[in-house]
């Protein structure tokens, strides 16, 4: 196979600023997987984005299918965000005192998630989790949870036991540090298998406060709930009074203006978010069932809070950019059809080279996997050769393109995303692919 080579993007200033970032931050980063340890090489330091582009220090651009990992849905720095988030500052950025605009968060998040009848505002999809499973153990009186193997739930200790994303990448799905006795309540099975969840129930008879899942998995990968298994969960849970939380951080408002219940047409009994909610501020909520969330203080018993919890600017941010996407549900269809579009053409491309490797794609998320077997669990994702995917990688960086470092990310896209831009990411997938198998 013959290609064009990547031209070599001068990265000198990203660079300096990784050797001074070793210095004082551990592994240079403020989050594990932008090291891109997982792919090789420096990371690249950004400075300015807007729509599809993200603009590095040294000036280089990028077409953007990392989104901030999620958040960005409308595209880099819409107009709209930032006018809100510029009127709310004029404000003044916290008070430590209830607003107006917490209650209008709320009422959205409600009309948007029906199954939400209570909502509390947090500042990380991390804090959400931790809080959704303390409610329900408060809520329950037991101690253990399920989750699945490359799940990934925030870094909570109770989640970094089997975690998929950073966690998995690093090789370290079990994290030194969390406790015995942490890592005793949290019962893990694979995904995609019901009669593992039956099992585990069984054994753990009148002991498991939550299920807690990605309904549409991005931590390993995209990987898609088969046929039945969201509804099986939910009998299950009901069956044997544990309460089900969809930890909807990635695919709330993403993958419909309900997200994935929505979607597939499941009522959980919680619901974890974050991303998109804050439309790329730090804001995260947990919510649901109005007898399982009013045992949180002050209401009831269970304690959590927060100084910056309900904060001015990040409230302002999301609710402009939820509120637009309540306005505009046609969006879901055409991120779809985009994103379908991107999908069939990398998968064409693939069979092509010989390769046929799995893409698996779920409204406007997707993954590209560097093997031909089905992936729908962690086992099967594992079957990638990541080393592929490492030169792959590094091919699109070198031609514009901004994937995540790893394979065992999914890839989010935005409204920004046209059909001509479309175009130019499959030119430059079938140049990459030829690039990292040459
Ligand atoms: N839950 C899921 C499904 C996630 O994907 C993430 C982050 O990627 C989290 C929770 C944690 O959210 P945060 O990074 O905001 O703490």
């Amino acid at each position: 196979v013959t290609t064009s080579p990547a031209p070599t993007l001068p990265l000198t200033t990203s660079d300096a600023l990784f050797t001074r970032a070793k210095n004082h931050i551990p592994g240079g980063v403020n989050s594990p997987v932008r090291a891109f340890r997982a792919v090789g090489g420096h990371p690249v330091f950004m400075q300015s984005a807007k729509g599809a582009w993200l603009t590095d220090v040294d000036g280089n651009r990028y077409l953007d299918f990392i989104n901030s990992w999620g958040p960005m849905i409308l595209g880099h720095a819409p107009d709209l965000v930032l006018n809100a988030v510029q009127q709310a500052v004029q404000g003044s950025l916290s008070f430590g005192a209830p607003t107006r605009r917490e209650v209008e968060m709320a009422e959205l998040i409600k009309q948007m998630v029906p199954s939400i009848e209570k909502v509390r505002l947090v500042n990380s999809g991390t804090e959400a989790t931790m809080s959704a499973i303390r409610v329900a153990r408060g809520f329950t009186g037991r101690d253990k949870i399920i989750k699945f193997e490359g799940c990934y739930h925030g870094h909570g200790d109770s989640f970094l036991i089997a975690a998929g994303s950073g966690a998995l990448t690093l090789g370290a799905p079990d994290s030194p540090g969390v406790t015995q006795g942490v890592a005793q309540d949290t019962l893990t099975v694979p995904y995609n298998n019901l009669a593992a969840v039956e099992q585990i129930i069984a054994a753990n008879e009148g002991q498991v406060a939550a299920l807690i899942l990605e309904p549409v998995v991005g931590n390993m990968g995209l990987v898609a709930p088969q046929e039945g298994y969201l509804q099986g969960l939910r009998e299950l849970c009901t069956q044997h009074g544990i309460v089900l939380i969809f930890d909807e951080v990635m695919t709330g408002f993403r993958l419909a203006r309900g997200g994935a219940q929505e979607l597939y047409g499941i009522t959980p009994d919680l619901t974890t978010l974050g991303k998109i909610i804050g439309g790329g501020m730090p804001v995260g909520a947990y919510g649901g069932r109005q007898d399982i969330m009013d045992n949180v203080a002050p209401a009831g018993k269970v304690y959590q809070a927060g100084t910056l919890s309900g904060n001015p600017i990040a409230t302002a941010a999301g609710i402009a950019q939820l509120s637009y996407l309540n306005e505009h549900p046609e969006i879901y269809d055409e991120l779809n059809r985009i994103t379908t579009r991107i999908a069939d053409g990398t998968r064409q491309i693939c069979a092509e080279l010989g390769l046929n490797y799995t893409v698996n794609q779920v409204g406007s998320m997707f993954s590209v996997f560097f093997t031909s077997q089905p992936v729908t669990d962690l086992d099967s994702a594992k079957a990638s050769d990541t080393e592929a995917f490492g030169r792959y990688f590094r091919a699109m960086l070198h031609r514009g393109i901004y994937l995540a470092p790893a394979q065992y990310e999914a890839l989010f896209v935005s409204t920004a995303i046209t059909d001509e831009l479309v175009d130019h990411y499959l030119t430059a997938c079938r140049e990459s692919m030829k690039e990292a198998h040459g």
